[in-house]
């Protein structure tokens, strides 16, 4: 097994890795910054290392760092967890140069599924359904992108290339904007992330948010763990997951997903990956591909009873798969409340003392968290706080347990979105299950 395992990342998902590390009798070291030294993982790490100051710039992005830290404890491999450096290709190919294992898809890998355009490609090539679009990069011929986009038919959204995080798109509504928009949208590519690469696609006007996860061996083989809904967002920022996406039929399901399993297997994938889609009117449609672990990877735990992180873990040791497509078992319903430290108005970040921390239990209750009483929340970084889990037999059970868990937990000192979650898993519409992506927004003005 891998021997000592370095943990680049912070807050609850720093310490779900160690947990997992400690249950495969893997060592492991913590890297923090200097704002992080009270950290839960922290404490509970075989060792820990100060990687630098509070901006994240400076030490959970610092790759010289974070290789320095590997050497100095002799870890053997780095977990990136989400975020910060897990989908970076250059900090996973100075880990591989290293002599080290990257917990994750080589960086070849992730440098092609970073270019949104080369993903779609290939996922369309191996017979994944992707939006109506431009299938590559807009060039210069002006008529050519005018007929592309009358073809498809109005609204069409232009996208980077390079794109995340929800910036470099456009919606273009009428032929009159479309070359002004493209060329805007270029620009801004170009300043954002230093390419300018953009592509069409057909805007869908009223989606659902469908994840497929995904986890291949590097050795030919990849299952798909079923779907999510991550629908209701603000600001393309999810709030609540549940799993599976309810009000969909098994075959259009497990089509979608046996394509995802296709490509995987094509492009011989290693590691935990996401593939998400806009779902709208039955049919599904690939946008992106995330090659890390995801924040909302509890909920398909809980259905599948199946580890994701420890199976990482197990990957990147050179094992194969552990289980197979045929063995896995999709049984019940599980939700998954987004806990942030934030203002319930304005919802800016909430940071400071924690006076009070009481975490909810009982049958079918997870809380993936790194609160405890008298930890202070630092201003620098996400205000993901907790992670509140619930399972139940059906999706009504589930969701009734989750009510009772939001009445339970007691978050003292800062402000948090307990009351909207509250309200959330209250909601008519949200009961019935299946509201768009923008159901939440709208809800909130
Ligand atoms: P990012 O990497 O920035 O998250 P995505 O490609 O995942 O970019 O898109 C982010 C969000 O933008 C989607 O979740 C969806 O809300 C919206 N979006 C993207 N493409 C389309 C599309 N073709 N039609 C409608 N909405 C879209």
């Amino acid at each position: 097994m891998l021997e000592k395992v370095l943990i680049a990342n912070r807050g609850e998902i720093a310490l779900r890795v160690l947990r997992a590390c400690k249950e495969l009798e893997i060592k492991t070291v913590a890297v923090h910054s200097s704002a992080d030294e009270n950290l839960m993982h922290v404490r509970l790490a075989d060792e820990s290392v100060c990687i630098g100051p509070a901006n994240p710039t400076q030490s959970y992005l610092n790759a010289p760092a974070i290789i320095s830290a590997m050497e100095v404890t002799n870890s053997t491999a780095v977990h990136p967890g989400y975020g910060f450096l897990s989908e970076n290709a250059d900090f996973a190919e100075q880990i591989e140069k290293s002599g080290f294992t990257f917990i994750g898809p080589s960086a070849e890998t992730i440098r092609f599924m970073g270019d949104k355009v080369s993903a779609i490609e290939l996922m369309r090539k191996a017979g994944v359904p992707t939006v109506p679009g431009s299938n590559g990069p807009l060039n210069d011929d002006e008529n050519r992108t005018l007929t592309l986009a009358n073809d498809i038919g109005y609204p069409v959204i232009i996208k980077a290339a390079a794109g995340g995080g929800g910036r470099g798109m456009r919606v273009v509504f009428n032929e009159d904007e479309l070359l002004k928009t493209i060329q805007v949208t270029q620009s801004e590519a170009t300043s954002f992330f230093g390419n300018g690469t953009v592509y069409l696609e057909k805007f869908l006007e009223n989606p659902r948010h469908v994840e497929i996860q995904v986890i291949g061996d590097g050795q030919g083989n990849a299952i798909h763990l079923g779907d999510r809904d991550c629908s209701l967002q603000r600001r393309h920022q999810k709030v609540l997951e549940e799993a599976p996406a309810p009000n969909i039929s098994d075959e259009i399901r497990n089509e979608v997903a046996r394509t995802c399993v296709q490509a995987c297997k094509e492009m011989n994938y290693r590691g935990a990956g996401t593939l998400e889609f806009l779902y709208q009117d039955d049919r599904f449609y690939f946008i992106e591909m995330n090659t890390r672990v995801q924040v909302e990877h509890p909920v398909t735990e809980m259905i599948t009873d199946f580890d994701i992180v420890k199976e990482q873990l197990r990957i990147a040791n050179g094992e194969p798969l552990s289980t197979q497509q045929e063995k896995l078992k999709f049984q019940g319903h599980a939700f998954e409340c987004r806990i942030n430290a934030e203002n319930p108005t304005t919802f800016l970040p909430c940071p400071g003392k924690v006076n009070l921390f009481h975490a909810p239990g009982g049958p079918g209750i997870r809380v993936d968290s790194h609160l405890y009483s008298g930890y202070t929340v630092p201003p620098h970084y996400d205000s993901l706080i907790a992670k509140l889990i619930s399972y139940g037999k059906s999706r009504d059970q589930a969701l009734k347990r989750m009510r009772i868990a939001l009445d339970e937990i007691l978050i003292d000192g800062i402000d948090t979105n307990i009351n909207l979650q509250k309200e959330l898993v209250r909601d008519v519409n949200f009961q019935e299950g299946g509201v768009n992506i923008h159901y939440l927004e709208k809800k909130l003005s």
